[in-house]
């Protein structure tokens, strides 16, 4: 075995590896961009060293770097983890030149499936069924679109270097062809500096069904039984289970032997996925192999209780697999969500922002693996991923139950999340009875998608934690000065023969509400329109309130961040601000009409120009964030008054892109209120 590995990734998945590395007793070394100084997989590691600016493009992408601090820090292996150089067939072969193990297989096999065309090529030869589809090095629009009507639509056309789900667009017939194929080769470019396309037929209600595979270099090949990947938003994954709901044992075996094969068919050492989608009738197709580690590794490793990390490590040391085939059973069930800073009320945009508050629940069987913690920051320049929220059990209704559990206990505060979203999914009928299609999650959005406005009781106990603040506050106060005893240092708006209240105001999205606070004998009234709630309060030592509203009792957490105070409570989180009555008077005049960049992004394309009629819904500008297109539209019939941005600009959150005026607003007389944006990702 080696004793020091150097982890070049950061997050989640390099927490993860050092964990398991520091068990084993390597000295493990860190790598970290400037914006990562104070990241958490910094301190999990023995020793951490800069490679660069936050651009992951100048820093966890530099192989030479990397390779760099490997040779100056001693490192006798590099485990890549997912993402970044995990693919990178010529960083492999550095290593190795190097004299540096890499942890993965060879380059020539990551070579081999870094491809889709390839992969598919290398397939068919080796027996796997495929996807019908055209892999062919033609790559001319005609060749492209003619491929398209001789496999018959809906087709789905894929970057050849493509992952995530990034670069694919599905096409229904020839109308949306030359605008999918233009589409598709622009996002592949972007994203994998490459724009070669795959066209395959598109399966409807599919699922993906993928197999772990684990090779060693002394000729074994294995499997690790199946994850159900199925639940995706537009192609990429949201929760993944092992073992897939429903599979026929018979069926599983087959699935086995024929990754086993695909694996064999270009040498695999280590640790990979390969990808089948399965149509109804449980015919199964090769779609791609990850030649990596997966994000939805922990599932796997909880049904089979093996530590995928050690594994690898000890392959990657040339020692053999130490079990057969044979040896490897499963035990009960397991489920992983993702949990994002991104926002499912706006099309799930990427959030970003600082970690005021984070709390995981632990124990029943529950898993978290997280890169992140309290006071960390969001960036724009990573993934958005929180944390992975892994449950097991001894079934599956048992496992979903506990990480519908574990995700009612998850607070964040800070950025919005998609946990409501993630419990909604996890709790759905349809997925409690699985198995689900790849499309259920795009049909049920709505019925996924959180309530929006805070009910009473929430602002309620928003007031609540506001009154006893301003309360603390007082009494701090009043410590300081001459007479603690005063009544007036206290803020419960205690006054002689006055029916006391205080009244506070909280904005929710456009709206205000106002909740009138009055103190008496017992604890709180809260007045908020008609409605009059009692609140009786105990605190608990470990920052939580204990508040009886209206007689129930519940366990609430408040915390402020600035002006927002979100309020943690019956599972669920709302966050409102609190308004205050001094600042802000003449915001109002500013910004009508004023479309906005919804996230920092790079201005892809600008389609209109200055004095341009448009219908409600055309597209204006077509920015790209995090690898993924995001269409501004027009948000009614209108005039492009001004265009403040063009093509190759960067521009931060809340930039003004277009001044845009609404059909019929001109004439309005007062100020046109700041109009909202429509933003689609365009995968
Ligand atoms: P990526 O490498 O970007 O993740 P994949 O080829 O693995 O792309 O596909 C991602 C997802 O897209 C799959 O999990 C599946 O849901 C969907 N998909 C891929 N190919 C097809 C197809 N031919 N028909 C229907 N859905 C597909």
């Amino acid at each position: 075995m080696f004793s020091s590995l150097l982890i070049a990734n950061r997050g989640e998945i390099a927490v993860r590896i050092a964990r398991t590395a520091r068990a084993m007793g390597l000295r493990t070394i860190a790598v970290y961009s400037e914006a990562d100084r104070d990241a958490l997989h910094v301190r999990a590691c023995d020793e951490a060293w800069p490679i660069g600016p936050a651009p992951a493009s100048e820093s966890y992408l530099v192989a030479e770097r990397i390779l760099e601090v490997a040779r100056r820090a001693g490192a006798e292996a590099i485990h890549p983890g997912y993402g970044f150089l995990s693919e990178n067939a010529a960083f492999a072969e550095a290593c190795d030149a190097a004299g540096i193990a890499f942890v993965g297989p060879p380059a020539g096999a990551i070579e081999a499936m870094g491809s889709k065309a390839g992969a598919k090529a290398l397939m068919e030869t080796a027996g796997v069924p495929l996807v019908p589809g055209y892999h062919g090095d033609d790559q001319t629009p005609e060749r492209l679109a003619a491929a398209a009507r001789e496999i018959g639509f809906p087709v789905l056309l894929k970057a050849s270097a493509g992952g995530g789900g990034k670069g694919m667009r599905v096409v229904r017939g020839t109308d949306d062809l030359t605008a999918g194929i233009d589409g598709a080769k622009r996002e592949g470019m972007a994203s994998f500096g490459d724009d070669r396309l795959i066209v395959e037929k598109y399966l409807e209600r599919p699922r993906h069904v993928e197999i772990q595979v684990f090779a060693d270099s002394h000729g074994n090949t294995v499997h690790l039984f199946e994850r159900d990947c199925s639940a995706q938003r537009r192609h990429q994954k949201i929760l993944e289970e092992a073992p897939a709901p429903d599979l026929d044992p018979s069926l599983r075996a087959d699935m086995g032997a024929a990754a086993v094969a695909a694996a064999e068919a270009v040498g695999y050492v280590g640790a990979g996925t390969v990808e089948f989608i399965m149509d109804a009738s449980g015919a199964f197709h090769f779609m791609e192999m990850n030649t990596r580690l997966q994000v939805e590794h922990p599932v796997t490793e909880l049904i089979t209780g093996l530590d995928l990390v050690a594994l690898q490590l000890k392959v990657a040391a040339g020692e053999a697999l130490p079990f057969a085939q044979s040896d490897l059973t499963i035990t009960g069930h397991a489920v992983e969500v993702r949990l994002y800073a991104e926002d499912p009320a706006r099309d799930f945009m990427p959030q970003t922002g600082r970690l005021a508050h984070l709390r995981f629940p632990e124990g029943d069987g529950v898993r978290i693996d997280s890169g992140v913690e309290r006071g960390g920051m969001v960036s724009v320049h990573y993934d958005p991923m929180i944390a992975k929220v892994i449950a097991h059990g001894a079934d599956r209704r048992e496992a979903l139950a506990r990480l519908a559990a574990a995700l009612g206990r998850c607070e964040v505060v800070g950025v919005t999340t998609n946990r409501a979203f993630l419990k909604a999914l996890v709790e759905h009928p349809a997925v409690v009875a699985g198995p689900i299609d790849t499309g259920f999650v795009g049909r049920e959005i709505e019925s996924l998608a959180p309530p929006a406005a805070a009910p009473n009781h929430v602002l309620a106990l928003a007031g609540l934690a506001e009154m006893r603040r301003l309360d603390a506050e007082a009494r701090a106060h009043a410590a300081s000065t001459a007479d603690p005893n005063s009544p007036w240092a206290r803020a419960d708006s205690w006054r002689l023969n006055d029916s006391a209240h205080h009244a506070l105001r909280f904005r929710q999205g456009e709206e205000e509400i106002e909740v009138e606070m009055h103190a008496d004998r017992e604890g709180w009234r809260a007045r908020i329109g008609g409605t009059v709630l009692t609140l009786e309060a105990d605190a608990d030592p470990d920052g939580t309130l204990s508040v009886a509203v209206d007689g129930v009792r519940r366990r609430v957490r408040v915390v402020a961040d600035r002006d927002r105070r979100t309020v943690l409570v019956d599972g669920g989180a709302w966050t409102v601000s609190l308004v205050d009555p001094l600042a802000g008077l003449d915001d109002a005049a500013e910004g009508g009409g004023r479309l906005v960049a919804p996230m920092p992004a790079k201005v892809v394309s600008v389609a209109v120009s200055e004095g341009d009629s448009v219908k409600k819904g055309a597209t204006l500008i077509v920015l790209e964030a995090m690898k993924m297109e995001h269409t501004i539209a027009a948000p009614a019939d209108g005039t492009v008054v001004g265009l403040l941005v063009a093509a190759g600009d960067l521009v931060e959150e809340g930039a003004d892109l277009v001044v845009f005026e609404a059909e019929g607003a001109a004439d309005g007389g007062g100020p046109a209120d700041r109009v909202a944006v429509d933003s689609g990702a365009g995968a």
